[in-house]
């Protein structure tokens, strides 16, 4: 398995905000969205055993399973060594491909309001959803497309774009989304706004 790297942090997004999980990034992806800061070109070939001793090292209990497009690289014999060392599995995915059976947590975040059909996602259930708003996709319209998931909880996440003007007209409108939809909450990048990892 191609792993561009495996690090010790706090998640940043989403319903599991502020807690210490190990990040295994595993390079490429899929789709090639236009705002992704992933480098594909970089990482190493690990074996399954690798990566679980490598996880092992770290005294948390989540793992979260990110990319690149994880789903695209993750078996059930790694999901089995992560969980005999006692971890708890969350993966980050595109949902374009389906997932070995018993990870503990999915985060879909679909990608198909930048990229088209070919972006939809295929998984009929998650744990929660999280959208990227970028400022100009219909929202409203958006969410219509995932109704028919069966996901607990719903986030929409302000893109960063690199530009602080753009960015913080973005925040406001995506503030102002989640008050008209209350059922969607705020996720925000906060190890980005906490310059860690
Ligand atoms: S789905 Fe994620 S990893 Fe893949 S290109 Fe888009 S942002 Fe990057």
């Amino acid at each position: 398995m191609k792993i561009n790297e495996i690090f010790y942090s706090l998640q940043g997004e989403g319903y599991n905000t502020g807690t210490p999980a190990i990040f295994v990034r595993f390079s490429g992806c899929n789709l090639r969205c236009p705002f992704c800061d992933t480098d594909y070109s970089k990482g190493k070939e690990m074996e399954e055993t690798e990566i679980a001793a490598e996880v092992a090292k770290f005294p948390a209990s989540l793992v979260v399973l990110t990319g690149g497009e994880p789903a695209a690289h993750v078996t059930a014999s790694l999901v089995e060594l992560l969980h005999a060392e006692g971890k708890t599995i969350a993966i980050e995915t595109n949902g374009t491909q389906t997932l070995p059976k018993n990870i503990n947590w999915i985060t879909l975040s679909p990608k198909d309001m930048f990229l088209g059909k070919k972006a939809a996602p295929v998984l009929s259930e998650a744990d929660e959803i999280k959208i990227v708003y970028d400022g100009e996709t219909d929202m409203q319209e958006q969410i219509k497309k995932y109704e028919h998931i069966n996901v607990k909880h719903r986030f929409i996440q302000p893109c960063d774009t690199g530009n602080a003007t753009k960015n913080a007209e973005i925040i406001q409108h995506t503030i102002a989304f989640c008050k008209q939809h209350p059922e969607w909450r705020l996720s925000l990048q906060t190890h980005k706004i906490l310059n860690i990892k």
